[in-house]
C-alpha cells in the first residue's frame, strides 16, 4: 500500500475503443489508483482493464536507454530474449547516437533503394497528434505512402464498405444512443469482454425494454440479455445476413420514400437478393427460416433499430461483403440518420479512430483523403511544403510480403509488435528479421524490437499530453500524470528528432501546435481546437459551432457521397479461404479477452490483469474435450498448416462443437503462428475468425 494519493490527473482510459475518462491518483510521482470519470462514454463507469491496467508504467522491464543491437549478433527468427537482460543482443547508446544510428539506416536505404524500399508502422496506441506526425514523416521524410497501422487488422474492411455505403468510415451514431433503440442488433462482437462499459449501456437498454439481438458463432455473456440470440455458423454471415434483407423485399418492409430520397443502386440490388431465400439460407448459416423471418421484421418494422458490429464480421476475407449486407440492412429501411438509429462498428483500440482519421493509413491522407487524387495532393504538397507520393502505398501484410520479395528494406515502427498480431507469425517474423535496418519506438523490450537495429525508449500513455478519439467519434484530452522513467522520451519529440536528420526541418514545440495543423487540414475537426478539448475533455465531431455540443447522430439529410445518395452494392456467398478438411478438421478463431489488451505488451505486464488471467488458453467446447479424451485443464496442440501451439484447455459451451478459440495475447502460445493471411480484397484484412486447425491431447 502506497498511501493517499498526494495530487490527481484527469486522462482517459489507454485500452479500449470506448474511451471512458478517468482519473489518476497519484503518490510520490506513481500512480496508485484509477476512479472513473464522468465522460460521456463512460459515466464513471470503469472495467477492470481501465481500473487496474496502469502498473505497467513502472514494470522494471521498461526501456530506460536507447540502445543499438551489437555488431555481429545475428537476428534470428523466433528468438525469446529476456526483456529483463536486453544486454546479451544490444548495448547502451546515448540518444544522439541512436536518432543517428535509427534514421542514418533508413536515409542509406531511401538514397540508394529508393522510398518505396522504406515503410512504417505508426499506433492506434498512441495521440492523434503522433499518428499525424508520423504519417508526415513517411510521407515527406521517406517520401512513400508505405504506412499502415493496426487498424489494417481490425476494422478496415468496415472502413472500406462505409467509405464506398455512405461516405463516411467513422460511427453514424454513439453508442448511447441505444437509449433510443427500440430494436439493438449486436453481430460479431463480444461487448462484455471487448468494450465492457458500452455494454452496460446495451444491458440498461434491454432492462428498460428494447429488443437486444445477438448474433455471433459464439455465445457471449450478452445473450442473458438479449430478446433473440442467433448463433450462426462460423463464416456464415452472409447467407444469414442476406436472408434477413431478402424478407425485408419480398415482405415490402423497406422504406420506399426514403430509398428514393437517400439510396441510389436499389433497383439491381433488389434483384441479387431475391436468391437468399430464408429457407435456402437457413441449413448454410444454421438459422432457422422463422427466427431469420421474426428478427427481419422486428428490425424494418421498429420505429428506430440500430447495428453494432466486431471483429467478428470485419476479420473475413469477405469482411467487406459482411459489411455491406449491414449497411444495406440500415439503408433500405431507413435506419439511420434518426436519434436509435444507424451503423456502428465498434473501433478496438483506443485511438484506432483518430489514428486512422489522421492518416496513419496508405491510402489516404488525414480526413480519407485520397493520396491519388492530383488535387487533393496539390493541396498536400502546398500545406507541407513538398512533393508527395502519387500512388497509395502498401498495407501491414503487403508490406510483409514485400520484405520477403526484397522490395522493401528498412522500417521504422512505433507502438505496433507485429511480431505477434501479424497472420502467419513464421512469415512475418522472418520478414522482419530479414529486413536491412529496423528502428522500433516502444516501452518494452517486445516482440518486435527484438529484431530491431535501433531501439527508442518511448512515453506510456500516463506519461504524456495528447488528444485520442474513441468510437464515439469524440475527441478526448489525455494529460501527462507522471514523469518518464530514466531517459525515455516523449513519441512526438523522437518523431520529430527521427524527422529532421531525414531533412524535415520542423520545428514544432508544443503538442497542442501538431494539433492546430492537423485539425486544419481536417474539416472533419472544424470548430474544435486543442484549448476547447482541453476545457471541455471531449468535444464529439462534426460540430457546428465552436460553442454548441457536436453530432451524437449524422446523416439525418443525405450523404456525404456525390448528390448526398448512399449506395447498396450486392454481395455473393464466399465461403472462407480456408475450410475444414480431414487433415485439419476443426475452426480456428482468434480474438481478445477481457483481462489482456491485443499482444499483451502492456496487460501482461500488469499485476492484477495477469494476476486474474496469467496462462495461455483455448476455448473448447464440452462435446470437444470429451471427444478428445481429456479433462478441462489439460494441455492440448493446436496446429494449422501454418504451425502449433501448445496450451490449456479451457472448458467453455459458449464455442460451438468442433471450434476452437484462442487469446492471442500470449507469447508463449502465439496464436498467430496458426492463422491465415489471406485477405479481404477490398479492406486487406485478414482471415483472423476462420481457418482450418487441428485440436490433439498432448
Ligand atoms: Fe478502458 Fe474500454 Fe474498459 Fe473503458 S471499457 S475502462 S475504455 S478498457
Amino acid at each position: 500500500y502506497l498511501g493517499a494519493p498526494d495530487r490527481t490527473v484527469d486522462s482517459v482510459c489507454p485500452y479500449c475503443g470506448v474511451g471512458c475518462q478517468l482519473t489518476y491518483e497519484i503518490k510520490n510521482d506513481k500512480i496508485v489508483s484509477v476512479s472513473g470519470r464522468n465522460g460521456p462514454a463512460n459515466e464513471n463507469r470503469l472495467c477492470v482493464k481501465g481500473r487496474f491496467g496502469f502498473d505497467y508504467v513502472n514494470n522494471p522491464q521498461r526501456l530506460t536507454k536507447p540502445m543499438i543491437r551489437k555488431e555481429g549478433v545475428p537476428k534470428v527468427p523466433h528468438e525469446f530474449i529476456d526483456p529483463s537482460n536486453p544486454w546479451t543482443h544490444f548495448r547502451e547508446a546515448t540518444w544522439e547516437e541512436a536518432l543517428d544510428r535509427a534514421a542514418g539506416g533508413l536515409k542509406t536505404i531511401r538514397d540508394r533503394d529508393g522510398s518505396d524500399a522504406l515503410a512504417g508502422f505508426g499506433s492506434a496506441k498512441g495521440s492523434n497528434e503522433e499518428a499525424y506526425l508520423f504519417q508526415k514523416l513517411v510521407r515527406t521524410g521517406f517520401g512513400t505512402n508505405n504506412v499502415d497501422h493496426c487498424t489494417r487488422l481490425c476494422h478496415a474492411s468496415s472502413v472500406s464498405a462505409l467509405l464506398e455505403g455512405v461516405g463516411s468510415a467513422a460511427v453514424s451514431a454513439t453508442f448511447n444512443e441505444v437509449k433510443n433503440s427500440e430494436v439493438i442488433i449486436v453481430i460479431g462482437a463480444n461487448p462484455t469482454e471487448n468494450h465492457p462499459v458500452a455494454a452496460t449501456y446495451f444491458k440498461q437498454a434491454a432492462k428498460r425494454g428494447s429488443k437486444l439481438v445477438i448474433m455471433d458463432p459464439r455465445g457471449t455473456a450478452m445473450k442473458r440479455h438479449a430478446w433473440k440470440m442467433m448463433q450462426f455458423k462460423n463464416g456464415t454471415d452472409v447467407a444469414m445476413l442476406n436472408a434477413m434483407l431478402n424478407v425485408i423485399v419480398t415482405e415490402k418492409l423497406y422504406d420506399e420514400q426514403y430509398i428514393q430520397t437517400y439510396v441510389e443502386g436499389f433497383a439491381a440490388w433488389k434483384e441479387n437478393v431475391k436468391d437468399f431465400t430464408p429457407e435456402e439460407m437457413a441449413p448454410i448459416c444454421g438459422i432457422d427460416a422463422d427466427t431469420l423471418r421474426e428478427v427481419a421484421r422486428a428490425y424494418a418494422r421498429a420505429e428506430s433499430a440500430i447495428i453494432f458490429w466486431g471483429m467478428g464480421v470485419s476479420q473475413h476475407t469477405h469482411g467487406t461483403d459482411n459489411a455491406r449486407c449491414l449497411i444495406a440492412l440500415a439503408l433500405i429501411t431507413g435506419q439511420i440518420g434518426r436519434p436509435g438509429t444507424g451503423l456502428h462498428p465498434l473501433r478496438g483500440q483506443n485511438n484506432v479512430q483518430g489514428a486512422s482519421d489522421a492518416g496513419l493509413i496508405p491510402m489516404f491522407f488525414p480526413d480519407y483523403k485520397s493520396v491519388e487524387n492530383p488535387e487533393i495532393r496539390a493541396q498536400y504538397e502546398s500545406a507541407w511544403g513538398v512533393k508527395l507520393p502519387p500512388k497509395r502505398g502498401k498495407t501491414v501484410v503487403e508490406i510483409m510480403d514485400a520484405i520477403h520479395a526484397g522490395e522493401i528494406k528498412g522500417m521504422y515502427i512505433e507502438g505496433e509488435n507485429p511480431a505477434m498480431s501479424d497472420p502467419d507469425l513464421n512469415h512475418a517474423r522472418q520478414a522482419l528479421a530479414d529486413l536491412e535496418h529496423l528502428v522500433v519506438q516502444d516501452l518494452f523490450l517486445t516482440e518486435t524490437a527484438v529484431y530491431a537495429d535501433v531501439v527508442l525508449p518511448a512515453s506510456g500513455w500516463p506519461e504524456k499530453d495528447g488528444t485520442v478519439t474513441n468510437t464515439n467519434r469524440q475527441v478526448q484530452m489525455g494529460r501527462a500524470a507522471v514523469p518518464l522513467p530514466g531517459d525515455a522520451r516523449q513519441d512526438l519529440w523522437i518523431i520529430q528528432d527521427i524527422a529532421n536528420r531525414l531533412g524535415c526541418g520542423w520545428n514544432y514545440k508544443h503538442v497542442g501546435e501538431v494539433f492546430t495543423e492537423m485539425a486544419s487540414l481536417m474539416p472533419a475537426l472544424a470548430n474544435i481546437t486543442w484549448e476547447r478539448v482541453e476545457r471541455q475533455h471531449a468535444v464529439t465531431y462534426p460540430v457546428d459551432g465552436p460553442d454548441v455540443p457536436g453530432r451524437d447522430v449524422v446523416f439525418d439529410a443525405g450523404f456525404p457521397r456525390p448528390g448526398g445518395f448512399a449506395k447498396l452494392v450486392a454481395t455473393k456467398l464466399q465461403p472462407p479461404d480456408e475450410v475444414p478438411d480431414h487433415d485439419y478438421p476443426f475452426i480456428l478463431s482468434t480474438g481478445r479477452q477481457l483481462e489482456h489488451w491485443h499482444t499483451g505488451s502492456m496487460t501482461r505486464r500488469t499485476k492484477v490483469l495477469d494476476a486474474i488471467e496469467p496462462t495461455a488458453i483455448a476455448q473448447l467446447s464440452r462435446g470437444t474435450i470429451e471427444k478428445l479424451g481429456i479433462e478441462p485443464g489439460d494441455m492440448v496442440r493446436v496446429s494449422t498448416r501454418r504451425g502449433e501451439v501448445e496450451l490449456q484447455a479451457r472448458q467453455d459451451d459458449a464455442v460451438p462443437d468442433g471450434v476452437v478459440f484462442i487469446p492471442f495475447a500470449y507469447v508463449e502460445a502465439a496464436a498467430n503462428l496458426l492463422t491465415n493471411p489471406k485477405l479481404d480484397p477490398f479492406g486487406k484484412i485478414p482471415e483472423f475468425k476462420f481457418c482450418a486447425a487441428k485440436v490433439e491431447a498432448v
